[in-house]
């Protein structure tokens, strides 16, 4: 039987971590308890699993196998990746502060801004890529940094090792949590680099099929899991067992995937920095992008995310019309490659101020590089712009 002893790599971890044969049958992948309940012996006797919110096997070996992808101890699975930040924000209570990334995904801001604020949980927001600022924008009542990175959609970087090392100088000390979404486990672990949570959008590369909605967390602070533990169960935000099945399954092939994600984003890349009909590319990888060097120390690749100024919103209109390989969606992270238009669809609800200081521009475009071949990506491209 498979035992984490025999085995170090990422792909053999994310293969057989938490994916043991079953004991019961042999079968070799995690089987699907689709219950919602389990029978007692007697009353107060039962074999430790009692309501499926509170325990599900298939979810908690898939919260097992993505805890070891992040190199932390424990795992929390949630219905989407929103549900995972929600959640996460519930260890805080009001009074509390949060210094947040201000480059991040619309729907967190939104979580922030018009929920979260009205706990009595105070929000202010700034620029992660510049550790002075995020220094003298630390309170004393700050318990909580919160970044991106890479940020969406500006691909811009958090200093992972510099912020954490700013988290003591709150009083009480904050924790650092980080959206790993972009990068996914293979590319990037946040905990090794200081951070004390990780979360993820699970829709996006850890399922990579663009075929499900879920979420999830790891940490390796006992404190945190024991409260997030509570919390998962207390809340109930939780995935159903099909969605965690799922999640097994992608994450066998994560790393194969991940591999041919950047493979295929890098010749986009230079192919779109070398073209006339765009302005501007966004993409780590590129010794252009301004954070180049801080990629290579924190990162071990630089995933497949891009985004391209296009120059104006006829101009994006055009691009998303034309293209037929691509696909005009939301979303990202599967196999198939899809382009976006942040302003109109993922960052409707960040201030048009804010986009305009970013650079979320009306001719901006997001594109998710899938694992097709690249000569037909390549000429997709091509062709919607011209
Ligand atoms: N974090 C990032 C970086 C995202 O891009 C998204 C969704 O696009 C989310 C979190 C939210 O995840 P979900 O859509 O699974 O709720």
């Amino acid at each position: 039987m498979s035992n984490q002893a025999h085995y170090k790599g990422f792909a053999t971890t994310a293969i057989h971590k938490g994916q043991e044969p079953d004991p019961l049958t042999g079968a070799v992948t995690v089987p699907l308890y689709q219950t919602s309940t389990y029978a007692q012996e007697g009353i107060g006797q039962h074999k430790g699993f009692e309501y499926a919110r509170t325990h599900n096997l298939t979810r908690s070996k898939w919260e097992e196998n993505f805890a070891a992808l992040e190199q932390g101890t424990h795992g929390f699975a949630f219905a989407s990746g929103l549900a995972a930040i929600d959640t996460v924000m519930k260890l805080l209570s009001a009074g509390d502060h949060v210094l947040a990334a201000e480059d991040m995904y619309g729907g967190t801001f939104r979580l922030f801004d018009k929920i979260l604020r009205r706990f009595g949980v105070e929000f202010s927001y700034v620029d992660m890529t510049n550790l002075d600022a995020v220094k003298a924008a630390i309170k004393p009542n700050t318990k909580m940094l919160y970044t991106e990175t890479p940020t969406n959609p500006m691909m811009m970087l958090t200093d992972l090792r510099g912020v954490a090392a700013l988290k003591n100088t709150a009083q009480g000390a904050a924790m650092l949590v980080v959206d790993n979404t972009f990068a996914s486990p293979y590319f990037q672990q946040p905990l090794t680099l200081g951070a004390d949570i990780v979360l993820h959008s699970a829709t996006k590369y850890l399922g990579g099929h663009s075929d499900l909605v879920s979420g999830i967390v790891a940490t390796n602070r006992a404190d945190i899991a024991e409260q997030l533990k509570f919390l998962q169960n207390a809340a109930g935000a939780v995935p159903g067992p099909f969605e965690c099945w799922l999640c097994l399954r992608s994450v066998k092939t994560l790393a194969v995937r991940m591999k041919q994600h950047e493979e295929n984003a890098m010749k986009i890349a230079e192919f779109c920095a070398a073209h006339k009909g765009i302005q501007k590319v966004y993409y780590p990888g590129l010794k252009s992008h301004p954070q180049h060097e801080l990629a290579t120390k924190q990162m071990r690749g630089f995933g497949a995310m891009i985004s391209i100024e296009l120059g104006s919103l006829e101009q994006a209109q055009q691009f998303a019309k034309k293209v037929r390989v691509f696909t005009l969606a939301e979303s990202l992270g599967g196999v198939e490659s899809l382009v976006c238009h942040p302003v109109s669809m993922t960052h409707g609800s960040v201030p048009k101020e804010t986009r305009d200081r970013l650079g979320v521009t009306d001719g901006l475009v997001r594109l998710s590089v899938g694992i097709e071949d690249i000569e037909d990506l390549l000429q997709d491209i091509e062709q919607a712009l011209s």
